[in-house]
């Protein structure tokens, strides 16, 4: 079995910004339940886990093809929200550090400039899905995806996301999706999206 990525912080942690109920239905719910219901998948394929999360995604042919769907399905569902719990800390740098600093300084000209093409794509997403820093061919890129469709399907590696499905924010802040997006970067942990970067690149 796939074991579960721990919430590294209290549910409440991340108050005002996102509320502890929030949290609690979002990680023990929604998340907990691509993970059951992706290793019930494998169980029915008698999968020997040899591959990792990001390889698996890759590797879909090797199932039943009635299955495949819903296996790529759920594993991007475990992947995308195991990427956005650990992408947000109550305490950390609010901001790039080491070689993301300099490698968003050198596309994008400064972070407030890479901080407002993030909130513009984000806006922009029509639907249910995310917002991704990816690396792509070596270069950082902001990219959307619906559902839950993963970067790795498309040879990109997410190294920082927001999730923008309604269940992210609808108890706080119902239609007022743009507040959510901006909040976002109070509570975005950017010790752990510059590690991601660094040891991706
Ligand atoms: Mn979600």
């Amino acid at each position: 079995m796939y074991g579960v990525e721990p919430l590294k912080y209290d549910v409440n942690a991340l108050e005002p910004y996102i509320d502890g109920r929030t949290i609690d239905i979002h990680y023990n719910k929604h998340y907990l339940n691509y993970l059951k219901k992706l290793n019930a998948l494998l169980k029915e394929e008698n999968y020997d886990f040899r591959y990792s999360l990001e390889e698996l995604v890759n590797h879909i042919d090797i199932f039943n093809l009635k299955n495949r769907d819903d296996i790529l399905y759920n594993l991007g569902g475990v992947l995308n929200h195991g990427l956005y719990f650990d992408n947000m800390s109550p305490k950390a740098s609010r901001s790039p550090v080491g070689k993301l600093k300099q490698a968003i300084d050198n596309q994008y000209g400064s972070f407030e400039t890479f901080k407002q093409k993030f909130i513009e794509k984000a806006n922009k997403l029509a639907g249910s899905g995310y917002t991704f820093l990816v690396i792509d061919k070596q270069k950082l890129k902001i990219i959307n995806f619906p559902n839950q469709d993963t970067p790795y399907e498309y040879g990109m590696i997410p190294i920082m996301t927001i999730d923008l499905w309604e269940h992210s924010y609808y108890l706080k802040y119902q239609n007022n999706r743009a507040l959510y997006i901006d909040n976002f970067f109070n509570i975005v942990d950017f010790d752990t999206i510059s590690r991601n970067y660094e040891k991706n690149i």
